[in-house]
């Protein structure tokens, strides 16, 4: 950690403690070179990586809408909620866990992919041959809905 007042590269830390909250860890730090003392805070980065879109701008995850996109895809298929749940869980924390602040809405989808394949062999089939030029989730509702349109019109014939 670099020091606040000459610009050493070098600290070393001489006391860490817990915040009164739990939350952040509060380490006194002295540096090697003028020992000023000085103050840093730890923080768990909590709020989730944006995505960027094919266009190249940027969403906030939504995990609302992402089990929304799993329920279409999962329509009328022999799949619990509590499984979907469980994917979209599963999909969340990987995003956690690249700890990125921005990634590429394709690595969701691909993930998404990847959860359909696991919970339902029809739904996979169905929707991933389409799916794979799409670049975000929200295209690939976009797709379900066309499709189920569509098949709703076939219906009425
Ligand atoms: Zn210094």
């Amino acid at each position: 950690m670099r020091c606040p007042f000459c610009g050493a590269d070098d600290s070393k830390v001489v006391d860490s403690r817990l915040s009164a909250e739990g939350d952040a860890i509060r380490r006194r730090r002295m540096c090697v070179e003028c020992n000023e003392r000085f103050t840093t805070y730890e923080t768990a980065e909590l709020s989730l990586p944006r995505l960027i879109k094919r266009d190249r701008s940027r969403e906030l995850f939504d995990e609302n809408k992402l089990r929304a996109g799993f329920m279409r895809a999962l329509e009328k298929r022999p799949v619990s909620i509590d499984a979907v749940d469980s994917a979209v869980k599963t999909i969340t924390r990987r995003l956690w866990a690249t700890g990125e602040r921005e990634v590429d809405s394709r690595l969701v989808g691909d993930w998404v992919m990847d959860a359909l394949r696991e919970l339902d062999e029809v739904a996979y089939v169905r929707f991933a041959s389409v799916y794979r030029s799409f670049q975000d989730v929200n295209a690939f509702r976009e797709e379900i809905e066309r499709m189920e349109n569509k098949s709703e019109a076939d219906d009425k014939k």
